[in-house]
Protein backbone atom coordinates (compact mmCIF):
# COMPACT_ATOMS: atom_id res chain seq x y z
CA UNK A 1 0.00 0.00 0.00
CA UNK A 2 1.57 3.58 -0.83
CA UNK A 3 0.38 6.92 -0.14
CA UNK A 4 0.29 7.51 -4.09
CA UNK A 5 -2.44 4.31 -4.66
CA UNK A 6 -4.65 5.47 -1.72
CA UNK A 7 -5.02 8.76 -3.04
CA UNK A 8 -5.78 7.84 -6.51
CA UNK A 9 -8.51 5.46 -5.17
CA UNK A 10 -9.98 8.51 -3.68
CA UNK A 11 -9.35 10.61 -6.26
CA UNK A 12 -11.90 8.02 -8.62
CA UNK A 13 -14.51 8.30 -5.75
CA UNK A 14 -13.63 4.76 -4.20
CA UNK A 15 -14.41 4.05 -0.78
CA UNK A 16 -11.31 3.49 1.58
CA UNK A 17 -11.20 0.70 3.82
CA UNK A 18 -10.21 0.83 7.81
CA UNK A 19 -6.34 -0.12 7.18
CA UNK A 20 -5.95 2.64 4.03
CA UNK A 21 -7.16 5.58 6.10
CA UNK A 22 -4.86 4.24 9.32
CA UNK A 23 -1.74 3.77 7.61
CA UNK A 24 -1.87 7.22 5.95
CA UNK A 25 -2.78 9.20 8.73
CA UNK A 26 -0.05 7.28 11.14
CA UNK A 27 2.49 7.63 8.31
CA UNK A 28 1.75 11.15 7.91
CA UNK A 29 1.86 11.85 11.78
CA UNK A 30 5.00 9.64 11.63
CA UNK A 31 6.58 12.10 8.69
CA UNK A 32 6.42 9.34 6.46
CA UNK A 33 3.89 10.80 4.49
CA UNK A 34 4.83 14.57 2.91
CA UNK A 35 2.26 17.57 3.60
CA UNK A 36 1.69 17.47 -0.26
CA UNK A 37 0.04 13.94 -0.44
CA UNK A 38 -2.13 14.51 2.62
CA UNK A 39 -3.17 17.96 1.08
CA UNK A 40 -4.00 16.05 -1.87
CA UNK A 41 -6.23 13.13 0.00
CA UNK A 42 -8.03 15.71 1.58
CA UNK A 43 -8.72 17.72 -1.65
CA UNK A 44 -9.77 14.19 -2.72
CA UNK A 45 -12.05 13.77 0.01
CA UNK A 46 -13.55 17.15 -0.26
CA UNK A 47 -14.70 16.59 -4.26
CA UNK A 48 -15.27 12.91 -3.35
CA UNK A 49 -17.12 12.96 0.14
CA UNK A 50 -16.65 10.04 2.38
CA UNK A 51 -19.24 7.50 3.21
CA UNK A 52 -20.87 7.08 6.68
CA UNK A 53 -18.69 4.16 7.60
CA UNK A 54 -15.24 6.32 5.89
CA UNK A 55 -16.43 9.15 8.25
CA UNK A 56 -16.64 6.95 11.29
CA UNK A 57 -13.40 4.96 10.51
CA UNK A 58 -11.38 8.31 9.75
CA UNK A 59 -13.00 9.77 13.20
CA UNK A 60 -12.05 7.21 15.18
CA UNK A 61 -8.41 6.82 13.68
CA UNK A 62 -8.25 10.98 14.62
CA UNK A 63 -9.81 10.22 17.87
CA UNK A 64 -7.05 7.29 18.75
CA UNK A 65 -4.48 9.25 17.19
CA UNK A 66 -3.49 10.42 21.31
CA UNK A 67 -5.23 9.36 24.26
CA UNK A 68 -8.78 8.79 25.01
CA UNK A 69 -9.77 10.14 28.95
CA UNK A 70 -11.46 8.39 31.03
CA UNK A 71 -14.09 9.97 33.41
CA UNK A 72 -15.94 7.21 34.21
CA UNK A 73 -14.77 7.39 37.82
CA UNK A 74 -16.56 11.28 38.13
CA UNK A 75 -20.60 11.05 39.36
CA UNK A 76 -22.95 12.25 36.51
CA UNK A 77 -22.99 13.17 32.49
CA UNK A 78 -20.17 15.10 31.04
CA UNK A 79 -20.95 17.41 28.98
CA UNK A 80 -19.58 20.06 26.02
CA UNK A 81 -20.16 21.97 23.36
CA UNK A 82 -19.10 22.93 20.69
CA UNK A 83 -19.34 25.34 17.84
CA UNK A 84 -18.80 25.07 14.05
CA UNK A 85 -17.59 28.64 14.45
CA UNK A 86 -18.32 31.95 13.64
CA UNK A 87 -17.62 36.17 14.37
CA UNK A 88 -18.16 37.28 18.05
CA UNK A 89 -18.15 33.30 19.22
CA UNK A 90 -17.32 33.64 22.86
CA UNK A 91 -20.07 31.35 24.23
CA UNK A 92 -17.61 28.95 25.45
CA UNK A 93 -15.82 31.07 27.80
CA UNK A 94 -19.17 32.08 29.64
CA UNK A 95 -20.52 29.03 28.55
CA UNK A 96 -18.11 26.30 30.70
CA UNK A 97 -18.29 28.53 33.88
CA UNK A 98 -22.46 28.57 33.90
CA UNK A 99 -23.05 25.23 33.31
CA UNK A 100 -19.62 24.04 35.55
CA UNK A 101 -21.53 26.56 38.37
CA UNK A 102 -24.77 24.63 37.63
CA UNK A 103 -23.18 20.92 38.90
CA UNK A 104 -21.90 19.72 35.59
CA UNK A 105 -18.63 18.56 34.34
CA UNK A 106 -17.43 20.69 31.20
CA UNK A 107 -14.38 19.07 29.75
CA UNK A 108 -13.55 21.37 26.52
CA UNK A 109 -10.97 21.07 24.03
CA UNK A 110 -11.20 24.22 22.15
CA UNK A 111 -9.69 25.65 18.79
CA UNK A 112 -7.54 29.11 17.98
CA UNK A 113 -8.61 31.09 15.04
CA UNK A 114 -8.22 30.40 11.73
CA UNK A 115 -8.99 31.86 8.78
CA UNK A 116 -12.12 34.67 9.16
CA UNK A 117 -13.44 32.54 12.37
CA UNK A 118 -11.76 33.43 15.80
CA UNK A 119 -11.00 30.58 18.51
CA UNK A 120 -11.50 30.13 22.34
CA UNK A 121 -7.79 29.48 22.74
CA UNK A 122 -6.39 32.80 21.43
CA UNK A 123 -9.37 35.00 23.70
CA UNK A 124 -8.57 33.11 26.71
CA UNK A 125 -4.70 33.29 25.97
CA UNK A 126 -5.64 37.10 25.89
CA UNK A 127 -5.92 36.87 29.27
CA UNK A 128 -2.19 37.51 30.88
CA UNK A 129 -0.69 34.39 32.12
CA UNK A 130 -3.59 32.27 31.20
CA UNK A 131 -2.25 28.65 29.62
CA UNK A 132 -4.40 26.57 27.45
CA UNK A 133 -1.56 23.75 26.69
CA UNK A 134 -1.91 22.00 30.30
CA UNK A 135 -0.89 18.15 30.42
CA UNK A 136 -3.52 15.77 30.33
CA UNK A 137 -3.06 15.04 33.95
CA UNK A 138 -3.78 18.88 35.09
CA UNK A 139 -6.69 18.55 32.49
CA UNK A 140 -8.24 15.66 34.22
CA UNK A 141 -7.55 17.24 37.95
CA UNK A 142 -9.11 20.45 37.05
CA UNK A 143 -11.85 18.76 35.95
CA UNK A 144 -12.30 17.09 39.24
CA UNK A 145 -11.44 19.70 41.22
CA UNK A 146 -12.93 22.53 40.09
CA UNK A 147 -15.80 21.27 37.29
CA UNK A 148 -14.07 22.24 33.88
CA UNK A 149 -11.05 22.69 32.59
CA UNK A 150 -10.44 24.71 28.89
CA UNK A 151 -7.53 23.25 26.70
CA UNK A 152 -5.84 23.46 23.42
CA UNK A 153 -5.08 20.38 21.44
CA UNK A 154 -1.38 18.83 22.25
CA UNK A 155 0.25 16.22 21.60
CA UNK A 156 -1.02 14.11 24.02
CA UNK A 157 -4.93 14.09 22.55
CA UNK A 158 -5.65 14.22 19.46
CA UNK A 159 -2.76 14.66 17.49
CA UNK A 160 -4.13 13.99 14.62
CA UNK A 161 -6.51 17.03 14.23
CA UNK A 162 -4.07 19.12 15.06
CA UNK A 163 -2.14 19.07 11.78
CA UNK A 164 -4.61 17.93 9.92
CA UNK A 165 -6.95 20.98 10.87
CA UNK A 166 -3.72 23.10 9.86
CA UNK A 167 -3.52 21.47 6.86
CA UNK A 168 -6.96 21.78 5.45
CA UNK A 169 -6.97 25.52 6.58
CA UNK A 170 -4.32 25.89 4.06
CA UNK A 171 -5.89 24.22 1.31
CA UNK A 172 -9.18 25.57 1.43
CA UNK A 173 -10.72 22.02 2.17
CA UNK A 174 -12.26 22.98 5.52
CA UNK A 175 -15.56 23.24 4.29
CA UNK A 176 -15.83 18.93 3.98
CA UNK A 177 -18.71 17.02 5.75
CA UNK A 178 -16.46 14.12 6.42
CA UNK A 179 -13.82 16.19 7.41
CA UNK A 180 -15.69 18.40 10.13
CA UNK A 181 -17.23 15.60 11.39
CA UNK A 182 -13.88 13.56 11.68
CA UNK A 183 -12.03 16.99 13.34
CA UNK A 184 -14.94 17.83 15.81
CA UNK A 185 -15.86 14.32 17.31
CA UNK A 186 -12.14 13.03 17.29
CA UNK A 187 -11.80 15.59 20.05
CA UNK A 188 -14.94 15.71 21.92
CA UNK A 189 -15.01 11.66 21.99
CA UNK A 190 -10.92 12.35 23.20
CA UNK A 191 -11.72 14.33 25.84
CA UNK A 192 -14.23 11.94 27.89
CA UNK A 193 -17.71 13.54 27.41
CA UNK A 194 -20.39 11.63 27.02
CA UNK A 195 -22.70 14.10 25.52
CA UNK A 196 -22.27 17.07 23.40
CA UNK A 197 -24.25 20.02 22.32
CA UNK A 198 -23.30 21.36 18.89
CA UNK A 199 -23.61 25.12 17.96
CA UNK A 200 -23.72 24.73 14.27
CA UNK A 201 -23.84 28.03 12.73
CA UNK A 202 -25.80 29.10 10.02
CA UNK A 203 -25.12 32.32 7.55
CA UNK A 204 -22.77 34.03 5.78
CA UNK A 205 -20.21 34.24 8.28
CA UNK A 206 -20.52 30.42 9.06
CA UNK A 207 -18.43 27.85 7.96
CA UNK A 208 -21.64 26.72 5.88
CA UNK A 209 -23.37 29.93 4.77
CA UNK A 210 -26.89 28.10 3.73
CA UNK A 211 -29.50 26.80 6.21
CA UNK A 212 -29.65 23.60 3.87
CA UNK A 213 -26.48 22.58 4.43
CA UNK A 214 -26.14 23.79 7.80
CA UNK A 215 -28.71 21.10 8.78
CA UNK A 216 -26.75 18.40 6.58
CA UNK A 217 -23.51 19.39 8.52
CA UNK A 218 -25.60 19.04 11.84
CA UNK A 219 -27.66 15.69 10.74
CA UNK A 220 -23.95 14.24 9.78
CA UNK A 221 -22.24 15.35 13.23
CA UNK A 222 -25.58 13.75 15.42
CA UNK A 223 -25.17 10.66 13.36
CA UNK A 224 -21.47 10.03 13.32
CA UNK A 225 -21.66 11.11 17.10
CA UNK A 226 -24.40 8.31 17.99
CA UNK A 227 -22.58 5.59 16.53
CA UNK A 228 -19.87 6.43 19.14
CA UNK A 229 -22.92 6.37 22.04
CA UNK A 230 -21.80 9.92 22.55
CA UNK A 231 -25.47 11.70 23.01
CA UNK A 232 -25.81 15.31 20.92
CA UNK A 233 -28.04 17.79 20.05
CA UNK A 234 -27.36 20.49 17.68
CA UNK A 235 -28.89 23.84 17.59
CA UNK A 236 -28.71 25.72 14.54
CA UNK A 237 -28.17 29.30 15.39
CA UNK A 238 -27.73 32.50 13.35
CA UNK A 239 -24.48 33.96 12.02
CA UNK A 240 -25.74 36.12 9.43
CA UNK A 241 -24.21 38.93 11.73
CA UNK A 242 -21.51 38.86 14.44
CA UNK A 243 -22.74 37.65 18.18
CA UNK A 244 -22.50 40.48 20.47
CA UNK A 245 -21.06 43.23 20.36
CA UNK A 246 -17.09 42.88 20.11
CA UNK A 247 -15.46 40.56 17.87
CA UNK A 248 -11.39 40.18 18.33
CA UNK A 249 -9.59 38.33 21.32
CA UNK A 250 -9.39 40.66 24.48
CA UNK A 251 -12.76 42.82 23.48
CA UNK A 252 -14.67 39.20 23.46
CA UNK A 253 -13.02 38.13 27.25
CA UNK A 254 -14.37 41.81 28.10
CA UNK A 255 -18.24 41.61 26.67
CA UNK A 256 -17.69 37.72 28.17
CA UNK A 257 -17.62 39.28 31.68
CA UNK A 258 -20.35 41.48 31.27
CA UNK A 259 -22.46 38.50 30.59
CA UNK A 260 -20.91 36.33 33.42
CA UNK A 261 -22.09 39.39 36.08
CA UNK A 262 -25.42 39.38 34.37
CA UNK A 263 -25.56 42.50 32.13
CA UNK A 264 -23.97 42.23 28.47
CA UNK A 265 -25.43 41.99 24.88
CA UNK A 266 -29.09 40.11 24.57
CA UNK A 267 -28.31 37.77 21.71
CA UNK A 268 -24.50 36.53 23.08
CA UNK A 269 -26.66 35.79 26.82
CA UNK A 270 -30.10 34.28 24.73
CA UNK A 271 -27.38 31.85 22.70
CA UNK A 272 -25.66 30.87 25.61
CA UNK A 273 -28.44 30.29 27.83
CA UNK A 274 -30.11 28.27 24.84
CA UNK A 275 -26.88 25.95 24.85
CA UNK A 276 -26.42 25.85 28.67
CA UNK A 277 -30.31 24.72 28.77
CA UNK A 278 -29.48 22.06 26.71
CA UNK A 279 -26.18 21.09 28.32
CA UNK A 280 -28.53 20.36 31.53
CA UNK A 281 -30.92 18.90 29.81
CA UNK A 282 -28.55 16.21 28.53
CA UNK A 283 -26.79 15.87 31.85
CA UNK A 284 -30.52 15.04 33.34
CA UNK A 285 -30.49 18.39 35.69
CA UNK A 286 -33.28 20.04 34.46
CA UNK A 287 -37.13 19.04 33.32
CA UNK A 288 -37.48 20.93 30.62
CA UNK A 289 -35.22 23.67 28.65
CA UNK A 290 -37.48 26.81 29.75
CA UNK A 291 -36.95 25.98 33.53
CA UNK A 292 -32.46 25.43 32.34
CA UNK A 293 -32.50 28.64 30.78
CA UNK A 294 -34.42 30.58 34.05
CA UNK A 295 -31.79 28.25 36.52
CA UNK A 296 -28.54 29.08 34.23
CA UNK A 297 -29.93 33.51 33.86
CA UNK A 298 -30.20 33.58 37.92
CA UNK A 299 -26.30 31.87 38.09
CA UNK A 300 -25.46 34.60 35.90
CA UNK A 301 -27.25 37.41 37.58
CA UNK A 302 -26.58 36.58 41.36
CA UNK A 303 -22.66 36.38 40.34
CA UNK A 304 -21.98 32.94 40.63
CA UNK A 305 -20.98 32.38 37.01
CA UNK A 306 -18.55 35.10 37.53
CA UNK A 307 -16.97 33.33 40.59
CA UNK A 308 -16.22 30.21 38.64
CA UNK A 309 -14.55 32.14 36.28
CA UNK A 310 -12.73 33.89 38.38
CA UNK A 311 -11.98 30.52 39.60
CA UNK A 312 -10.86 28.69 36.42
CA UNK A 313 -8.89 31.46 35.24
CA UNK A 314 -6.99 31.33 38.77
CA UNK A 315 -6.75 27.37 38.09
CA UNK A 316 -5.07 27.78 34.86
CA UNK A 317 -2.23 30.87 36.07
CA UNK A 318 -4.34 34.07 34.57
CA UNK A 319 -4.47 37.06 36.17
CA UNK A 320 -7.57 37.77 37.50
CA UNK A 321 -6.79 41.45 38.06
CA UNK A 322 -7.04 42.14 34.70
CA UNK A 323 -10.61 40.49 34.96
CA UNK A 324 -11.72 42.53 37.94
CA UNK A 325 -10.96 46.15 36.37
CA UNK A 326 -10.42 45.62 32.54
CA UNK A 327 -9.29 49.42 32.94
CA UNK A 328 -5.74 48.23 33.59
CA UNK A 329 -4.78 46.41 30.35
CA UNK A 330 -2.82 47.64 27.95
CA UNK A 331 -4.86 50.20 25.66
CA UNK A 332 -4.71 49.41 21.82
CA UNK A 333 -2.64 51.86 19.89
CA UNK A 334 -5.19 52.76 17.50
CA UNK A 335 -8.82 53.39 17.52
CA UNK A 336 -10.94 54.83 14.73
CA UNK A 337 -14.12 55.46 14.00
CA UNK A 338 -16.02 53.83 10.67
CA UNK A 339 -19.09 56.47 10.06
CA UNK A 340 -21.99 55.61 8.26
CA UNK A 341 -22.42 57.60 4.94
CA UNK A 342 -25.93 57.70 4.47
CA UNK A 343 -29.44 57.31 6.52
CA UNK A 344 -31.23 54.31 6.83
CA UNK A 345 -32.01 51.07 8.29
CA UNK A 346 -29.33 47.63 8.46
CA UNK A 347 -30.60 45.45 6.20
CA UNK A 348 -27.59 43.18 5.65
CA UNK A 349 -24.40 42.64 7.12
CA UNK A 350 -21.19 40.88 5.92
CA UNK A 351 -20.48 38.97 8.63
CA UNK A 352 -17.59 36.50 6.97
CA UNK A 353 -15.81 39.86 5.71
CA UNK A 354 -16.05 41.55 9.61
CA UNK A 355 -13.74 38.41 10.14
CA UNK A 356 -11.74 38.12 7.77
CA UNK A 357 -10.85 41.99 8.41
CA UNK A 358 -10.71 41.78 12.30
CA UNK A 359 -7.71 38.91 11.28
CA UNK A 360 -5.92 41.54 9.36
CA UNK A 361 -6.46 43.79 11.70
CA UNK A 362 -3.92 41.31 14.12
CA UNK A 363 -7.22 39.70 16.30
CA UNK A 364 -6.67 36.60 13.98
CA UNK A 365 -3.98 34.80 11.97
CA UNK A 366 -3.62 34.35 8.26
CA UNK A 367 -1.18 31.39 8.72
CA UNK A 368 -0.95 29.22 12.20
CA UNK A 369 2.63 30.58 12.86
CA UNK A 370 1.15 34.29 12.80
CA UNK A 371 1.78 36.05 16.05
CA UNK A 372 -2.09 38.00 17.52
CA UNK A 373 -2.06 41.49 18.80
CA UNK A 374 -4.82 40.96 21.87
CA UNK A 375 -5.80 44.10 21.88
CA UNK A 376 -6.80 43.82 18.14
CA UNK A 377 -10.89 43.74 17.78
CA UNK A 378 -14.36 45.42 16.53
CA UNK A 379 -16.93 47.12 18.61
CA UNK A 380 -19.79 46.21 16.33
CA UNK A 381 -22.54 49.58 16.93
CA UNK A 382 -25.39 48.48 14.67
CA UNK A 383 -27.25 45.17 13.85
CA UNK A 384 -29.24 43.93 11.83
CA UNK A 385 -32.99 46.02 11.68
CA UNK A 386 -31.13 48.62 13.63
CA UNK A 387 -32.07 53.08 12.15
CA UNK A 388 -28.54 54.44 11.31
CA UNK A 389 -28.46 58.18 11.02
CA UNK A 390 -25.41 59.60 9.02
CA UNK A 391 -22.75 59.82 10.63
CA UNK A 392 -23.13 57.82 13.43
CA UNK A 393 -20.88 54.66 14.24
CA UNK A 394 -21.35 52.03 12.54
CA UNK A 395 -18.05 50.09 13.99
CA UNK A 396 -14.94 51.28 16.30
CA UNK A 397 -11.82 49.07 15.50
CA UNK A 398 -8.78 49.32 17.36
CA UNK A 399 -5.29 47.20 17.20
CA UNK A 400 -1.58 48.32 17.92
CA UNK A 401 0.32 47.19 14.93
CA UNK A 402 -0.63 48.76 11.31
CA UNK A 403 -3.06 51.23 12.31
CA UNK A 404 -6.54 51.35 9.61
CA UNK A 405 -6.36 53.77 6.91
CA UNK A 406 -9.04 55.17 4.97
CA UNK A 407 -9.35 52.20 2.78
CA UNK A 408 -9.52 49.84 5.54
CA UNK A 409 -12.11 51.84 7.05
CA UNK A 410 -13.75 51.88 3.87
CA UNK A 411 -14.09 47.82 3.50
CA UNK A 412 -15.53 47.61 6.89
CA UNK A 413 -18.22 50.19 5.75
CA UNK A 414 -19.15 48.12 2.82
CA UNK A 415 -19.67 45.13 5.18
CA UNK A 416 -22.75 46.80 6.21
CA UNK A 417 -25.80 47.48 3.56
CA UNK A 418 -28.13 50.17 4.58
CA UNK A 419 -32.00 50.51 2.92
CA UNK A 420 -34.42 52.79 3.05
CA UNK A 421 -37.30 50.14 3.92
CA UNK A 422 -37.06 49.14 7.38
CA UNK A 423 -35.40 45.45 7.67
CA UNK A 424 -36.25 42.77 10.38
CA UNK A 425 -33.57 40.98 12.86
CA UNK A 426 -32.48 37.73 11.78
CA UNK A 427 -33.74 34.92 13.68
CA UNK A 428 -30.94 33.94 16.40
CA UNK A 429 -32.18 30.32 17.37
CA UNK A 430 -33.14 28.14 14.32
CA UNK A 431 -33.41 24.65 15.26
CA UNK A 432 -32.99 21.93 17.11
CA UNK A 433 -31.94 18.79 16.06
CA UNK A 434 -30.99 15.21 17.47
CA UNK A 435 -31.02 11.81 16.97
CA UNK A 436 -34.74 11.25 17.55
CA UNK A 437 -35.58 14.42 14.82
CA UNK A 438 -36.35 18.11 15.14
CA UNK A 439 -37.58 19.09 17.66
CA UNK A 440 -39.58 22.40 19.00
CA UNK A 441 -37.55 25.74 19.76
CA UNK A 442 -40.74 27.84 21.47
CA UNK A 443 -39.41 26.90 25.04
CA UNK A 444 -36.31 28.26 24.88
CA UNK A 445 -37.23 31.28 22.14
N1 LIG B 1 -14.23 23.18 14.16
C1 LIG B 1 -13.35 22.13 14.25
O1 LIG B 1 -12.83 21.82 15.31
N2 LIG B 1 -13.09 21.43 13.13
C2 LIG B 1 -13.65 21.72 11.93
O2 LIG B 1 -13.36 21.03 10.97
C3 LIG B 1 -14.54 22.81 11.86
C4 LIG B 1 -14.82 23.53 12.99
Amino acid sequence: MTAREIILKKRNGQSLTANEINFFIHAYLRGEIADYQMSALLMAIYFQGMSFDETITLTRIMRDSGEVVDFSHLPGIKVDKHSTGGVGDKVSLILAPLVAAAGVSVPMISGRSLGHTGGTLDKLESIPGFKTLLPLSRFKKQVEEIGTCLIGQTEEICPADRRIYAMRDATATVQSIPLICGSILSKKLAEGSNALVLDVKVGNGAIFKDAETAEELATHLIRTATAFNLNTVALLTDMSQPLGVAAGNWVEVCESIDVLQGRGPEDTRKVTLALGAIMLQLAGKTQNLRSGMTQLGALLDDGTAWKKFLEIVRAQEGDTAFLEDPEKYPAPKHRVEVKAEGDGFIAAINAREIGRLSMLLGAGRKTVDDMVDYTAGMFIHKKIGDRVEKGEPLMTLQNSGQPPDQDFAQSVRNCFTITHQSATPPQLLRKLLSAQGVHSITEIM
